[in-house]
């Protein structure tokens, strides 16, 4: 939409429904992580709310990793992905408390990530601390060693399987 468009008459202004809620969630499961392309937004857990205020979508995100660079592309992608959809001007409120954590990853995108290669975070966030026995997403040995607390991004750690000896990026547990 053109600069000015939502002052002329707010004409991108819409009726609140429910079917549009629910076609937003289906537009968004389509919005896939920069940086992991086989998991969306709503697999990652990072949309916590997304309802209407004054004709407007208005959507509560809470970035995953705070000072992930990915943050500002995700929400850039939110924004064209629902305006693509007909959602005009949709409103983004950036939420940091409660942080966002690992355990709000769906079950769905958790096995999406093992079968991309990266072996998904295991157990819960309250168990920060403690080590992790991490599964190889190749072969499923729990065999593993930790190469590198930073993987592919500072959001994954680097392992190798011990079994068929082949290194992959472990999500890291928030
Ligand atoms: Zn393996």
């Amino acid at each position: 939409m053109r600069p000015g468009e939502l002052i002329a008459g707010d004409r991108g202004a819409r009726a609140q429904q429910h079917g549009d809620l629910a076609h937003a969630w289906a537009v968004l499961a389509e919005v896939m992580d920069p940086e992991v392309p086989v998991v969306s937004v709503v697999d990652l857990g990072i949309v916590r709310d997304l309802d209407w205020r004054a004709g407007h979508l208005h959507l509560v995100v809470t970035p995953t990793y705070s000072g992930c660079p990915a943050t500002e592309v995700i929400e850039g992608d939110i924004r064209h992905a629902l305006e693509q959809a007909g959602f005009a001007a949709p409103a983004l409120e950036r939420r940091l408390m409660p942080a966002w954590s690992t355990d709000w990853i769906s079950a769905q995108g958790r096995e999406r990530l093992r079968a991309y290669g990266i072996a998904p975070p295991e157990g819960s966030a309250s168990l920060r601390g403690a080590v992790p026995s991490v599964c190889c997403p190749q072969c499923g040995s729990a065999h593993t060693e930790l190469l590198s607390q930073f993987g592919s991004t500072a959001c994954k750690a680097l392992y190798r399987c011990r079994a068929c000896l082949e290194p992959f990026d472990y999500f890291k547990c928030l």
